[in-house]
C-alpha cells in the first residue's frame, strides 16, 4: 500500500524534519497556513482520528507528548492542534496527522 506520509517516514520522500523518535515523526508542512505549521504523525499507519483504537491509542497519546515537547523547544506557548478526519472535514492525506499551527491570531470557528 502506498501512503505519502509512510513514504516520508521511511525517507523515500524528503521532508523538513522537526522531530523523530521510534514512534513519531514531525515535519514542516509543505504549504504552511501559519508562520509555524508542522505536522506530527505516528510512524504506524493509522487512517485518521476515526481509526484510533485501544490497541493503537498509546502512539496517539505519544504524538501529544511530542507536540508539547517540540512547541516548548521552539518557544511556542500559543498554538492550535488540528486533525481533519474524512474528506468533508478537509483530510487530504489518509494517514493520521496533527497540524500544529502558531505565530498568528487564530479565528474560531475554523472554516
Ligand atoms: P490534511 O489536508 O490531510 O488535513 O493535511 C495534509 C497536509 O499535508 C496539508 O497541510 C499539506 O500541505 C501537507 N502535505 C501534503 N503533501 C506533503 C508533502 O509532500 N510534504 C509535506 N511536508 N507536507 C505535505
Ligand atoms: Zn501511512
Amino acid at each position: 500500500m502506498s501512503c505519502l506520509f509512510c513514504s516520508i517516514v521511511n525517507g523515500d520522500i524528503p521532508s523538513n524534519k522537526v522531530y523523530e523518535d521510534e514512534l513519531a515523526y514531525a515535519f514542516y508542512d509543505i504549504d504552511p497556513q501559519a508562520p509555524v505549521h508542522f505536522l506530527v504523525i505516528p510512524k504506524e499507519h493509522i487512517l485518521s482520528a476515526g481509526a484510533v483504537t485501544p490497541e493503537n491509542s498509546a502512539v496517539v497519546a505519544h504524538c501529544f507528548e511530542v507536540i508539547a515537547q517540540v512547541t516548548k523547544e521552539l518557544g511556542i506557548t500559543d498554538f492550535r492542534v488540528v486533525s481533519n478526519c474524512g474528506l468533508q472535514a478537509g483530510q487530504s492525506v489518509p494517514h493520521l496527522h496533527f497540524h500544529v499551527l502558531a505565530g498568528r491570531d487564530m479565528t474560531w470557528p475554523p472554516g
